[in-house]
This record gives C-alpha cells, structure tokens and sequence, in this order.
C-alpha cells in the first residue's frame, strides 16, 4: 500500500500527496469504518462501554480525519483542477458517510444503553458530555423517529438543499445582471484612484472598455462611499436593494419571494418533526443562548443602549451633511457617501498611514510574544517539517515545562492558486486515551504581500486584526486540554460562543501597551505616535452605534422570522422586518428596499436563528477582556485564569459555565459599548 493518506498517523506526507491519491484514500477508510462500526455495533450488544464502544469510534474518526484534513487543506492552499475535482468528488462521500452514521439505529441504541449503564454515572463529566451530545445529535438526525417521519426529514432536507443553493443562485444571478459602463472618468468623480482601477478592470473583465460599474460588493461599496453624482448613487442602490425580488430593474426575474417562503415553512416543519414548537428552538438546541426570548430580550437591550447614540450620530451626519454637501435631505443612497465624507474630514485616516508600522514579520512576532507572555507558551520553528510550499513554517508549541503541547503549520503568503483571506483549519485534534497519545495540530492561513526588493510586506491594521482574530481560534484549538476529540478546543464548542477567543485576540490591536510591543515604523523604528493611535482608537467609535443598530435589526429579523408561524406571503415576512425596523431602527430604508431578497447569510448560509451569534460572542469576549483591563493586561494571574477557564476546556462543560468560571458573573454588554464608545465621558 503506497498511498500516503493512508500512512500518515502522525503529521500528513505533504510531499508526497497527490490529487489521484484523495478519492482511493477517501474509499477506503469509509468502507472500513462502515464495516468496523457493524462489527462494533454487534460486538457491544448489550454491554456497551467506554472503552468498548467510544474509543474505537473515536479511532475511526481520527483516522477519518487524518484522510480527510491533507485533501480539504491542499484544495484550499494548492489549488488546481486536478485537486479541485478530487475534493469535489470527495464530498458527498463524506455527506453519505456522516448521515449514515447519524441515522444509525444499531449505533443510536447502544449510546442509549450505554447512558444507562452503572459506569456512564462514574465516567468523568467531560466523558459523558461526548456521550450526551452523542445521543442529541442522534435525536436532531431523526434516527428516533417512526419511519414515514424519519423519510419526511430526508425528504426535507433534500428540498432544503435545493432551495438554499437557488436561493444563492438567484442573489448572484440578479449581482450580474446589472451593469453600468461608461467611458468618462468624470462621470465617476469623486471616486479614489484604487476604486477606479478596480472598475476599469471590470470593464477588462467583461471585455468592455472604460469602467465597468457592477453590484459585487468593492464596485457598489466605491460607488455608495465616493462617488460625487447623487443619481448614479441612487440608481446603483436601487438596483443593489432589489436584487432577486419583485422590484428594481430585474423585477421579478429572479426573485426568492418563493424560495424563502418555502424555506421558512420547510424548517418550521422539520423542527416541529424533532419536537420543537419552532425552528430557533431547535437552532438553540446547540447554542449558549438558551431561548428564542432570551435572545429577543439581549438584542433588545443592546439597541435600547445604542440607540440614543446612534440618534445622535444620525443627527451629527445629516447637520455634516446638509452644511458640507449641501445634501438637505438624507437619502439611503446617501449616507455611506456622507458618512465616508465625514470619517475623511474628522479622522483624517487611511489604512496607508498605518500600514509602515506593521511589517508582516514584526506582526508575528508581536503576536507570539504576546501569546508567550499572556499564556507561558513558547513557540519554535521547525524546519525539519514536511510542508506544501518552500513559503511554509511549522511550529512547536511548548509549554511553561518545557513539554510539546502543540503544533502549526504557518502560510503566511499569498500567491497563486491560494484561497484568499485568512483562517484557521484543523490539522489534528488532541486525542489522548489509555492507548493514544495525539497533540492537537492547526493549520494557520493568511494571505499577506510576499517581501518585494528588500522592503519588507506590510499589513493594514485590519490585517493585523484578522491574524490575531484566526489565531484566537488556532489557541483555542491547540491549548486544549480535553483528551476526547469531540469535544477538544472548538470541537462541539456552542456556535454563538465559538467566536470568543478570537474576537478576544482583535481586542489587543486596539490598546497601546501592546502595540508599543510590535507597532514599530518599518524605517525608523519609532513607535506609532499618540496622535495617530488617538485617531485609530476614533476611528473605532466612528458611528459605532449606527453599526450596531443594523447589526441588531438582522438579528431580530432573522431571530423572530424563525421563531414564530411560518409567513404565508411576501406580506407576512415584511411585516415582520417592518416590526423590527419600528422597535429598533433609526434608519428606515425606502418602501422598495428588498433587504430580504438577499439575506444569504440566514436562506442559504449556516446563520438561520443564528445570526445574532455575532454580538453575542463580542458580549462575551469585550467582557472578557475587560477582565485584564481591570486587573492588569499582562496580568499572569489573569491570563492563567483566562488559559484554564475558557481555552483549555473546549466543549468539556457548557460556554455559560466556562465564562462564569473566568469572570465570577454572568456576561455583561457594558465592555462592548465601552470599547464601541458607547458610554458616558466618551465621545461617540
Ligand atoms: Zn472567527
């Protein structure tokens, strides 16, 4: 047997992996977890234990993922239509496989019998939480349901399958259906050089000359912020505000009216299936937040806070507005224009005057020296590693003791056939049993400029932000402490609480004393003056509050459309966005605004009753910071506190127990409309 995949138990042969080789891998451990599971259902009968039942699964598993984690990475990191099209033949491989095993009755029984054994009461907590969580899995797949329901879930989920991906279908159809082109630069004044490279390259793109304006998100964000001709402004809103609805230029040609509807009606039905009154409640199932009014209550609370500083701001905007502009009357298509005019005029910041003080090399190193200091870890290349690409490092981890605890693989540039942005992905989990022993491994992606000529690659301040934010999650990953896998670093980790540690990390990109330790001009050394910071730290607070309030006014909307009756119209779901816009809002859109229409994120994303999961994780990670704010940044007592309670536990125990362990209360919104400047004896 020479295929690589199937020999690397300990860290993935990159060298020698082959596109060819993912399907043949793939196949092979399926089949023989399929038959190891028969075999183990049949051999535990009616004397499942730990050890008999739990632990060869989680081998199984490992072994899985030791296929699976090289094969998704390389498709992301080295792509090529070779590789491309053995990840792609390799998914609904995995998806049968999963569904398989999640509606196995023989395996569902014996994690029942196994609850109630006389040992299940004596396992450690972390032990039977893997076996809970099992067992509500098991019940949210349906495998407990009479047949003719159980065929009604598969049923609907294939039609939400559907639907979901039409849904997406009909938003970028309707993006690319509108375009608007012209020849003269004037025609776009206002608009910065950057923007109008970017539109002539559209125009390139769609072999067309001049500039190309489109409704993909940099081409209608440079129109709505710059561009001078009020007009164009609005016909370009208008257009962007109407896609996949009744309305607008495309009226009706993809519209989702009915998709969402079905959507809506289809999940209401599913979770009445699996005995919720609704389909928040199931969503909740598996989240920190207990309730659909717990939630209501929380985004209520957060805008009555917000909202009179966002009055204000509206007020401070259109006074700007009407007295710079000579815009009397504040449209939609207006305020991003006004609102850019006004950050330029009052802060006087561009992510250029910053980006000399953040050479990509310096970040790193401020960030691990941060993290060694905080957490008494200590990282060290290896070069001795097997990589994809000369570009890429592994690190070890080691702890305070000087013992391996954990591991990275760090590609920092971005080249070609390299999926842009940044994130953390898991390379192993933590596994450690009686006859096992398998640190957690993380791959650590970002996609910075290459060095060109001696000068060396530097990062805007939102870069910064990013690497700190995936590398909170690579912590939460690689610190663990948690033996069983399914439950290790953010494995099982509650979904609207998978966001601390890494909103956590952005925390210190914002506080001087830590960037003194890293924020050095890349000339001259000199640490950013306090005049530029004091216009970073502004530009935080900049219409804060407006942000806010729109971020709570999704959240509601997409909290209270899941949580009660299924709307039977187009009517039925604006109402309910209409409702929410009353009690929160103080911004309302134009009547032919379809908002709605396109809201991936909850028709055919993974945030359906999920997408306040955004500012609830920020509640929960600004009041965590505000621990060492209080206490002492570089506090040793607090960041063991911090290393224990929260990064060490994984899924051990529920998020609101980890927090109240770290914090001594429960979480409190006052940190995050402090840090958003949203308190008194702050200017907003
Ligand atoms: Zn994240």
């Amino acid at each position: 047997m020479t295929n690589p995949l199937l020999l690397s138990d300990r860290l993935p042969a990159f060298r020698a992996i082959r596109p060819e080789h993912a399907v043949p891998a793939l196949d092979t451990v399926l089949s023989e977890n399929r038959a190891a599971i028969e075999r183990l259902v049949e051999q535990v009968s009616d004397t499942p234990t730990w050890d008999n039942l739990v632990l060869p699964l989680e081998h199984l598993d490992a072994r899985l993922d030791a296929v699976w984690s090289p094969v998704s990475h390389l498709n992301s990191v080295m792509n090529s239509p070779e590789q491309r099209d053995a990840y792609n033949a390799c998914l609904p491989k995995l998806s049968d496989y999963a569904s398989w095993v999640s509606q196995h009755k023989g395996l569902h029984g014996a994690f029942q019998r196994l609850s109630r054994t006389a040992e299940y009461s004596s396992l450690s907590p972390s032990r039977r939480k893997v076996i809970d969580d099992s067992l509500r899995d098991f019940h949210l797949s349906g495998v407990d349901l009479p047949d003719e329901e159980r065929a009604r879930l598969r049923a609907i989920d294939a039609r939400l399958s559907v639907l979901t991906s039409r849904f997406e279908e009909n938003v970028l159809d309707a993006t690319q259906a509108w375009t608007w082109q012209t020849d003269d630069p004037s025609e776009l004044a206002g608009l910065p050089a950057s923007d109008l490279a970017m539109l002539a390259q559209n125009a390139r793109d769609h072999d067309r000359g001049g500039y190309l304006v489109t409704l993909d998100i940099p081409s209608y964000l440079a129109v709505m912020s710059h561009a001078d001709d009020r007009t164009l402004r609005e016909q370009v809103y208008r257009a962007f505000v109407t896609r996949a609805s009744d309305l607008g230029p495309h009226a009706g040609e993809y519209d989702n009216t009915e998709v969402m509807l079905e959507i809506l009606q289809l999940r209401r039905e599913k979770a009445e299936i699996t005995g919720f009154p609704h389909y928040a409640a199931r969503s909740l199932d598996r989240k920190m937040a207990e309730s659909a009014e717990q939630v209501d209550a929380f985004l209520a609370d957060l805008a009555n806070r917000a909202r009179p500083w966002a009055e204000r701001d509206l007020a401070d905007l259109s006074a700007f507005a009407a007295q710079e502009l000579a815009l009397e009357d504040l449209q939609a298509w207006d305020l991003p224009y006004a609102s850019e005019k006004m950050r330029e005029r009052r802060l006087g910041l561009s992510q250029e005057m910053l980006k000399p003080y953040f050479p990509a090399h310096q970040a790193v190193k401020g960030l691990f020296g941060l993290v060694e200091r905080l957490f008494g870890v200590r990282f060290e290349a290896d070069p001795g590693v097997e990589v994809w690409h000369d570009d890429v490092e592994y690190y070890r981890v080691y702890d305070a003791n000087g013992s391996e605890r954990a591991g990275f693989y760090f590609d920092l540039y971005a080249r070609k056939h390299k999926r842009g942005g940044a994130w953390m992905d898991v390379c192993r989990n933590r596994f450690v049993a009686r006859d096992h022993q398998q640190i957690p491994v993380a791959f650590m992606t970002c996609n910075s400029t290459p060095p060109v000529d001696g000068k060396p690659a530097l990062f805007t301040h939102d870069e910064v932000i990013t690497l700190f934010h995936e590398f909170g999650h690579g912590l939460h990953h690689m610190l663990t402490r948690v033996d069983e896998p399914e439950i290790a670093g953010i494995n099982g980790v509650e979904w609207d609480a998978v966001e601390l540690p890494s909103q956590f990390m952005e925390n210190w990109c914002w506080e001087r004393e830590a960037l003194d330790l890293f924020a050095r001009h890349y000339e001259t050394g000199e640490p950013m003056p306090a005049d530029l910071f004091q216009r970073l730290v502004d530009s935080r607070h900049f219409h804060a509050a407006l942000q806010l309030l729109r971020q709570v006014e999704f959240s509601l909307f997409d909290m209270r459309l899941h949580a009660g009756p299924a709307p039977q119209d187009a009517t039925g779901i604006q109402a309910v966005l209409d409702a929410v816009r009353e009690e929160v809002a103080v911004i309302r859109p134009p009547d032919f605004n379809r908002f709605q229409n396109g809201f991936s994120h909850i028709f055919a994303g993974g945030y359906a009753a999920g997408y306040y999961s955004y500012k609830w994780a920020e509640v929960l990670s600004a009041d965590a910071y505000a621990r060492f704010e209080e206490e002492g940044l570089f506090s040793d007592r607090v960041g063991a506190d911090y290393l224990r309670e929260i990064l060490e536990v994984g899924a051990s125990r529920p998020a609101a127990e980890s927090f109240r362990a770290f914090r001594g209360r429960d979480p409190q919104i006052d940190a995050l409309l402090r840090h958003s400047g949203l308190t008194d004896g702050e200017a907003a």
